[in-house]
């Protein structure tokens, strides 16, 4: 089939996108409800949405993408639990595991975390992939299991249900393999249906800028947090955005079971630092708009004693239980799935690492079979990649670069040459790039008063 309900015809949206005719809101939607029902097949879409990044779209084609994502499914209401109702998006990167920390964190601090997160996109990971990666773990939640979560453990990560914003569910997975992520605006509407729907009070936006970055720049990933930060307030919910580097991978360790583990290890007060760091960034700024404390800094502090004293584990442990997977894999990293072979590769010249290609190295985890190819595809969880050198440090000839997790030995070989290629030595150490870029959002100024 490749059209139409009785008024709406999928190739006069194609059409007048393509031509930079600005859709009205009834286009926009007919083609949202007419994919989500499965009346118009993924070809006509992937034509729409390519022309969507070539030609972008304006605020009001923008919002109007937005509501019809959010309307495609239903709207939460948690107004019947009392903690105010918090969560944090990032824009996608490689390594980028905050949230896995950052849920548990914040319901320890005692707000409500309703997380609905995504799959891996490109050669960005996702939450859900990772999650996913502990034996058991049940994403799929129906709403009144994931309302009982939430109520019972203060966080609950699950990815969109038939019922909540379906049609992102449905276009995110095309976007991936067709070469239509990097779109602000596509970008905008997929993240903020996703979290208007879950009935949040208040949202800390993490959007990336960087070598792995879907934003390279920061004038784009400006860009971007603007239209979210403005979407969010023009729907009456407080929102920041913290443009964040990008540039390298966060932490050391790229791959869904891999993550898993080094965030086990934050929430445990170890860890690396820029991933330690950027955690209690994100969650001094959840507690502070949630209310939990009155001042970033102060959220921060308080988050660090919530690791500390081990109550945030504690949740994560709990969060882990109540979705049906294994907690065991806590106290015991084996219990993860586990690659069947390593693979070192070490350094070939000497100097200290200028910088690294991330989408590279993105793209080499997902060449390994940590993320997908086509649509259909399933990840792997147990492959990837562990970085020993990140840039700024000095490496000798024959010293460890990274370790490759994988279980087969030409997907290996291809990481191995894309590893390799990304790293660029110098003499000299690069001047170092600070983790956090900037802050946007009204909220912005308030709390900076009060730092
Ligand atoms: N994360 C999302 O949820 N959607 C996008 O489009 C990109 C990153």
């Amino acid at each position: 089939m490749t059209a139409s309900t009785s008024t709406f015809r999928a190739i006069d949206v194609i059409r007048k996108k393509r031509d930079g005719v600005e859709l009205s809101a009834a286009e926009i939607e007919g083609l949202v409800n007419a994919y989500t029902k499965g009346d118009i097949p993924d070809y006509q879409v992937s034509a729409w949405l390519m022309a969507v990044v070539l030609k972008g779209m304006t605020r009001p084609e923008t919002a109007a993408l937005t509501d019809a994502m959010l309307h495609s499914g239903d709207v939460l209401d948690l107004s019947s639990l009392p903690a105010k109702k918090v969560d944090k998006h990032s824009t996608g990167g490689v390594g980028d595991k905050t949230s896995l920390v950052l849920a548990p964190l914040a319901a320890a601090a005692g707000l409500a975390v309703p997380m609905i997160s995504g799959r891996g996109l490109g050669h960005t990971g996702g939450t859900l992939d990772k999650l996913e990666a502990i034996p058991g773990f049940n994403v799929n939640l129906p709403v009144a299991d994931f309302r009982r979560v939430l109520a019972t453990c203060g966080c609950c990560m699950i990815g969109q249900t038939a019922e909540i914003a379906p049609a992102d569910r449905k276009l995110y997975a095309l976007r991936d393999v067709t070469g239509t992520v990097e779109s602000p605006y596509l970008i905008c509407a997929s993240i903020m249906s996703k979290k208007l729907a879950e009935g949040i009070d208040a949202l800390v936006l993490d959007v990336k800028t960087g070598s792995g970055a879907f934003m390279k720049n920061e004038k784009d990933a400006a860009f971007l947090a603007e239209l979210m930060v403005e979407t969010g307030e023009r729907m009456g919910k407080q929102v920041v955005a913290l443009i964040t580097d990008m540039d390298q991978p966060i932490g050391k360790m790229i791959g869904n079971a891999l993550e898993v583990i080094e965030c086990i290890e934050v929430l445990q007060g170890k860890g690396p630092e820029d991933l330690r760091e950027l955690c209690l960034e994100l969650a001094g700024w959840m507690l502070q708009l949630g209310g939990a404390s009155k001042s970033v800094a102060e959220g921060k502090q308080q988050s660090a004693k919530l690791i500390s004293s081990g109550q945030a584990l504690e949740k994560f442990r709990q969060m882990i239980e109540l979705q049906g997977g294994d907690p065991r894999i806590i106290d015991d990293s084996k219990r993860l799935p586990q690659a069947q072979h390593t693979l070192e590769i070490a350094g070939t010249k000497a100097g200290y690492i200028a910088s690294m290609q991330c989408e590279q190295i993105g793209t080499a985890c997902v060449i390994l079979g940590g993320g997908r190819e086509r649509k259909e595809d399933s990840v792997d969880p147990s492959v990837g990649i562990v970085l020993h050198k990140k840039v700024g440090d000095h490496i000798a000839v024959g010293e460890p670069l990274a370790t490759i997790h994988y279980n087969s030995e030409a997907k290996a070989a291809r990481a191995q040459q894309l590893i390799e290629a990304s790293c660029e030595i110098a003499q000299e150490a690069p001047p170092k790039r600070p983790l956090v870029h900037r802050t946007i959002g009204k909220v912005e100024s308030k709390s900076a008063e009060k730092n």
